[in-house]
């Protein structure tokens, strides 16, 4: 039987795990590293036994020093039952001294982290929990729909309930759960979420490419995976789904693998996580009624909530800070190192803007950033509001970013009217300067009205701003538009996309018509 083992360890930055070796009584197996961030990581140990491990042990190595340690069962949080290992293995080193007076541990508020506990997400555990008891009392599983606005918990909520789970069904004899877990966000069919599937059930020498199997093979081959496995149930989790857009046979035909005789010795169930709400309403009639059968709604956070998240972690975070959770489950946060406004604010800040407990860990981190930078003894207010300028700064950089070469042509109209101290502008005006622009760099010249489309565009996102002037009765109404963002981030960002960089070249600071 093949087994996972989650190994959970410290993690020093700067150190490769370099051996895994699992010793049972008799042999030794050869583990391999499959995931590692924050502060652990995730080794899956093949064997065929079902004998409990007695020992696991985990080389590091760095800088050329190799330190290895085990687990046994004196081992603090150590977990043996039936095949699985749950270890914290602290390596025989001292603890690298913080450079800080700030950060007693930052990559707490990272995004790779991993908190033991889940803030303010009762209810939606409690119908996770209750959704997936069929598996517990042997009956099929059912398929789930988790969704929510990124940010909410929901690839968290999913890991602890997995992990929960799998915990549990060591102590049952009848039930035997097996589960594949997927990130899908840079897949974009079902075809490659299928293909993906099929590696993560084989061992990496039977792997096959990801492309190149007509559609019909490459749901037979995993289905013959799901056959094979050695489990009463399987759970397949596929976060990020949203990714394969309208293709979504595989939301189809992984439910509905039993149903269709498909798959026969392993009941299979589909947990489906989706970023995105319009994923969520175009799903086609059948896989709604095949994936469905629950749904969980994930709510933004109100900064209430928000709060108590980022007190919980702060206290893991900064020096001479501390958190006690009060009977009601909020939290009470003492500390030097936080002004007192300092978690009111990036909670504020994140509950107007998204809801996103990511986003609202990410200005606290940001603040502490700046606090460290700066050599400063405490986190005030004041970082947290030039934290958040910058943090929505990175966001409008990448967003421009990521424009085509057509939206970014037209903007650059705008920053030449804008050099010239003429904004805000009517269209043909801006028009008159993409026109050059685009041929200066050989770009199609689109139509004036595809142009006005862009501008549209660029305003719905945010990035401009439109107004209508009215001329009297006689003279009609035109729009008039202007930059919504600094125009110097729109410039930089320009400037540096290499297909834009000649409308920049030789011009310095005089963007004025008369360079071109
Ligand atoms: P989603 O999958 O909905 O985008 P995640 O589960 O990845 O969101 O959570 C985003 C970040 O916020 C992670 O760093 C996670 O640890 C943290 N987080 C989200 N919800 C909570 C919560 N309820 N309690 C503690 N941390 C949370
Ligand atoms: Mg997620």
């Amino acid at each position: 039987m093949a087994v996972r083992v989650w190994f959970r360890a410290m993690w020093y930055k700067g150190f490769r795990v370099s051996k895994v070796i699992l010793t049972l009584p008799h042999r030794l197996y050869r583990g391999t590293l499959v995931k590692s961030g924050g502060r652990g990581f995730v080794i899956s140990v093949w064997f065929c036994s079902r004998t409990p491990p007695y020992l696991c042990s985990v080389s590091m190595s760095h800088e050329g020093m190799v330190y290895t340690d085990e687990t046994d069962d004196t081992h603090e949080g150590v977990v043996l039952s039936n095949a699985v290992v749950t270890s914290r293995v602290i390596m025989g080193l001292e603890r690298f001294k913080p450079d800080s007076t700030i950060f007693a541990d930052e990559a707490v508020l990272r995004d790779g982290y991993r908190p033991d506990q889940l803030i303010e997400r009762d209810n939606e555990l409690k119908q996770y929990q209750s959704a997936l008891k069929p598996v517990i009392n042997g009956a099929p599983p059912k398929n789930l729909f988790l969704y929510g606005q990124t940010g909410v918990g929901k690839t968290l909520s999913s890991r602890m309930i997995i992990e929960r789970l799998d915990e549990d069904q060591q102590n049952l004899d009848d039930v035997d759960v097996h589960f594949a877990e997927l990130n899908c966000k840079s897949l974009n069919s079902s075809y490659q979420v299928a293909a993906n599937l099929i590696n993560e059930f084989r061992e990496p020498e039977e792997q096959i490419k990801p492309t190149g199997y007509p559609s019909g093979m490459i749901y037979t081959m995993l289905f013959e995976e799901l056959e094979k496995l050695d489990a009463t149930h399987c759970l397949v989790v596929l976060d990020e789904i949203d990714a394969i857009g309208n293709d979504d046979d595989i939301l189809y035909k992984l439910p509905r693998a039993n149903d269709n005789g498909n798959v026969r010795n392993t009941s299979v169930g589909v947990i489906g996580i989706s970023n995105d709400f319009t994923f969520r309403d175009n799903l086609s009639a059948r896989v709604k009624d095949s994936l469905c059968d629950e749904e969980i709604h994930f709510p933004p956070y109100d900064a209430n909530e928000l709060g108590n998240i980022l007190k919980q972690r702060a206290s893991e975070a900064f020096h001479d800070t501390t958190a006690s959770q009060l009977d009601n489950g909020a939290f009470e946060l003492s500390s030097d190192i936080l002004e007192d406004d300092v978690i009111p604010l990036c909670a504020a800040f994140a509950a107007q803007d998204s809801g996103s407990a990511r986003q609202a860990l990410k200005l606290l981190y940001k603040a502490g950033d700046m606090a460290r930078d700066e050599e400063s003894d405490c986190i005030t207010e004041e970082h947290v509001r030039r934290a958040d300028e910058a943090v929505e700064r990175d966001k409008v950089r990448e967003e421009l970013g990521r424009l085509p070469t057509q939206s970014k042509l037209t903007l650059y109209g705008l920053l030449l009217l804008e050099q010239e101290s003429a904004l805000p502008a009517k269209r043909n005006r801006i028009y008159e300067r993409y026109v050059l622009a685009a041929k200066r760099i050989d770009a199609d010249v689109r139509t004036d009205r595809t142009i006005h489309n862009r501008l549209s565009q660029l305003t719905l996102k945010g990035f401009l701003d439109v107004r209508e002037q009215n001329k009297g009765p006689k003279g009609g109404s035109y729009y008039e538009y202007e930059f919504s963002i600094r125009a110097d981030i729109v410039r930089d960002v320009l400037q540096g996309d290499s297909r834009l960089q000649e409308l920049f070249d030789g011009i310095d600071g005089d963007m004025t018509l008369d360079k071109f």
